[in-house]
């Protein structure tokens, strides 16, 4: 059976049936709009991102199960890039005639049990046919009190720079996928299947450690560039302090102009954020707390040295923030 046997409202009866409830959504799936609360005096946080077949993911790289998992992260990612906490999700679906209904089940149950797992309730959507490719498009609201917010705007001179997790792996694993080569599954789980880093985001935020931040979907230079940029700022950073991962390492080591993956491949949603030089101690407690390594990769200096890289050998390189551009030709299929 497909979507056109089962009818746009058997769908969406499908999902509201399985779809969770929090008290906070007086109405949910089934009226002309979700009715939701927030938090006394939080502001509310909307993000919105789309994923396209063979543009962002391909059929045949991913099972829709996974997917589904990947959509909710990606929207998440950027909740958490500004310290809140996710609360709802909206799923837009363009579906292409001859994707099944087991494709569609899996791909709704990757998408509710990670949204479970964020603690985000899904609260309306839309569902059309697609002539061409399978699209999603996920809204996610999140909240965070006005003292907590996050921007990335806020870096100023002699901030430490620092990066959540490894860099490289997603980006690694899907350059493997593109040479018909098959990559570790941890490697390829990074990619198909990546962790937005919320309970950090808000711990961060808590603390209020962070001067700025923002997540690395599409490459650490790119979206350092963005923070950069924003806040008015340059940067010297250490080409050995990039955090990488032992399958990264071993990959690399094969490929040395691999490094290039680690610096401007994208989708590892990891966070990347300024701190006061005085907060180190306050930093790695809780990395400790959080099991997840926080590491620092460089300094913010004066916006009119702009961005560099001291290599190990001591060389200074002044990358461009080369980031996938969509619009580029050439491109890859990269983060969102
Ligand atoms: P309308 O025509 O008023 O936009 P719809 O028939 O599109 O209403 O949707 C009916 C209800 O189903 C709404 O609550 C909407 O948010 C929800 N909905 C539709 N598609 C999805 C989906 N893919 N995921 C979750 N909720 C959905
Ligand atoms: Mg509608």
């Amino acid at each position: 059976m497909n979507l056109a046997a089962l009818g746009e409202f058997g769908f969406i009866e499908r999902i509201r049936r399985r779809a969770a409830s929090v008290p906070a959504v007086r109405v949910a799936i089934g009226d002309d709009c979700a009715a939701l609360s927030l938090p006394a005096g939080e502001l509310l946080l909307t993000t919105t991102d789309l994923l396209i077949e063979d543009v962002h993911f391909r059929r045949a790289f991913t099972d829709l199960k996974t997917l589904g998992r990947k959509s909710v992260a990606v929207n998440v990612s950027d909740i958490a890039a500004m310290g809140g906490v996710p609360r709802y999700l909206y799923l837009g679906l363009g579906v292409p005639a001859d994707l099944g209904l087991e494709d569609l089940d899996a791909f709704i149950d990757g998408f509710l049990e990670s949204a479970a797992a964020y603690g985000a309730v899904l609260a309306g959507g839309d569902t059309c046919r697609s002539p061409g490719p399978l699209l999603i498009s996920v809204t996610a609201e999140g909240s965070v009190a006005e003292g907590e917010l996050v921007r990335r705007s806020g870096a100023v001179v002699g901030d430490g720079i620092y990066l959540s997790g490894t860099v490289g792996d997603s980006a690694l694993a899907l350059h493997l996928l593109q040479r018909g080569e098959v990559p570790a599954p941890a490697l390829a789980a990074r990619h198909h299947d990546p962790t937005a880093r919320t309970l950090l985001g808000r711990a961060l935020a808590e603390a209020k450690l962070p001067s700025a931040m923002i997540d690395v979907s599409d490459g650490v230079l790119a979206d350092l560039g963005h923070l950069l940029e924003a806040s008015g700022v340059g940067a010297l950073l250490e080409e050995e302090a990039l955090p990488l991962s032992a399958l990264f390492r071993e990959g690399l080591s094969a490929d040395p102009s691999r490094i290039e993956l680690a610096w401007s491949g994208g989708e590892d949603y990891e966070l990347l954020f300024t701190a006061p030089a005085g907060q180190k101690e306050a930093l790695c407690a809780l990395a400790r707390r959080l099991d997840l390594p926080l590491t620092r990769i460089g300094t913010v200096t004066a916006n009119a040295e702009g961005l560099s890289v001291r290599t190990g050998d001591g060389r200074l390189l002044h990358p461009a923030p080369a980031g996938f551009n969509h619009f580029a030709s050439g491109g890859q299929p990269s983060g969102n």
